[in-house]
């Protein structure tokens, strides 16, 4: 059985015009995996009640689970609400529980409901309502009937029907709604599967000389499935194994994580932390070393990733940035003829920088 995709769809005019990027996507697609939902597809659209109807719909014949957010406000342009109902064919309704939810909002800021605000007492009819604890607009969800002519391979679902959830656009409504209501409902699911996940922090190893150490573990079809990210120097690997048991997918994923430790080991720096300036004063701390800095060409960048790390200064004590080759044999003592020989960008040159680092440091 293949796992189950989800859609986001994010709605507004502002995160089409380039300014705003659409923040919602990743935060949901990141948090997916725990309600055993893999993320099929991101969609930002304009605030078009006809176009979003007809997003929803393509959504949900393609998806087990379409997620729309914003659009949910009490103005005009905010068209969520009727572009669901729309796509499921029915009509928006009053309901109780977002009555109640708007009243008691504006009871509590203790101000008159503005007329505006009973735009947002309304859902698609069928919809359940989704309180929101930190703004007026509620959220819902409904499930859309999946029409037959869409050809059953392709179909998200045996029963053909999709659970389209509407969530607020601004993130701080939207997480914890989703964190606490929608994650543990999707969970719920008979069809929801188990996932199981590891990572894997990786260095000195380039994109392509690990694809062809993985092999057929990066299959696209592969279970656990592999994926790779590359960023300044380091790669980053994520399993995921999916199985119908949270025990059988986290075998699955056992299993594999030691064979990938058994081929990549020399490589591992970490298996939770990605940032080696996070690893660095951890491993500083709990070692009670101090730290010197020496840097050439990276200016200092080091020096500030380190001290962007909560508790940097328990560990760091000076950071030297010698650019000039004068400054290394000034400052750091490096001999002049290891310049020479090697090249102030080699191996030999940087350890006497961190020597030199070491002993200046270590005299203030
Ligand atoms: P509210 O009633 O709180 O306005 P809403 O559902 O109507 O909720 P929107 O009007 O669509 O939300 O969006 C309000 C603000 O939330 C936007 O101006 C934007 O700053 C932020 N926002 C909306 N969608 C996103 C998104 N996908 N990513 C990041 N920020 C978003
Ligand atoms: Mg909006």
């Amino acid at each position: 059985m293949r796992e189950e995709r989800a859609a986001t769809l994010a709605v507004g005019d502002e995160l089409l015009e380039g300014r705003y990027p659409d923040l919602n996507s990743p935060a949901i697609a990141s948090r997916l995996l725990r309600a055993g939902l893999i993320a099929g597809r991101f969609e930002v659209i304009g605030d078009d009640e006809a176009a979003i109807a007809d997003s929803v719909r393509r959504l949900a014949q393609e998806h087990a689970v379409v997620i729309v957010t914003g659009g949910l406000g009490p103005t005009l342009d905010d068209v969520t609400r009727s572009a669901v109902a729309r796509a499921a064919g029915v009509e928006l309704v009053v309901a109780p529980q977002a009555r109640a939810h708007v009243e008691g909002w504006n009871a509590r800021a203790g101000r008159e409901m503005p007329n505006s605000n009973e735009r947002q007492m309304l859902v698609p009819e069928g919809a359940a309502v989704l309180a929101n604890p930190n703004g007026t607009a509620p959220g819902f969800h409904i499930e859309l009937p999946v029409p037959s002519s869409v050809p059953a391979v392709r179909r998200a679902q045996t029963d053909s029907k999709a659970l389209v959830i509407a969530l607020p656009g601004p993130p701080g409504e939207m997480l914890p709604m989703f964190e606490s209501m929608v994650l543990p409902a999707l969970n719920e699911r008979p069809s929801a599967r188990s996932f199981a996940e590891r990572r894997f922090h990786l260095f000195g190893l380039s994109e392509s000389v690990f694809a062809d150490e993985a092999g057929d573990w990066m299959a696209r079809d592969a279970n656990p499935q592999m994926g790779v990210t590359f960023k300044a120097g380091t790669l980053t690997v994520r399993l995921v194994a999916t199985a119908d048991s949270a025990p059988a997918a986290e075998a699955l994923a056992q299993d594999r994580a030691e064979a990938f430790r058994a081929r990549f080991g020399s490589w591992i720096y970490s298996e939770t932390e990605a940032d080696p300036a996070v690893l660095l004063v951890q491993a500083c701390r709990e070692r009670g070393l101090r730290v010197a800095l020496a840097e050439s060409c990276t200016g200092g960048q080091v020096a500030a990733r380190v001290t962007s790390v909560p508790g940097a200064s328990a560990v760091l004590e000076e950071a030297f940035v010698t650019y000039a080759n004068r400054a290394k044999v000034v400052r750091l003592g490096v001999p002049e003829a290891l310049i020479q020989t090697h090249g102030a960008v080699s191996r030999d040159v940087a350890e006497a920088m961190a020597q030199g680092a070491a002993r200046v440091a270590g005299e203030a």
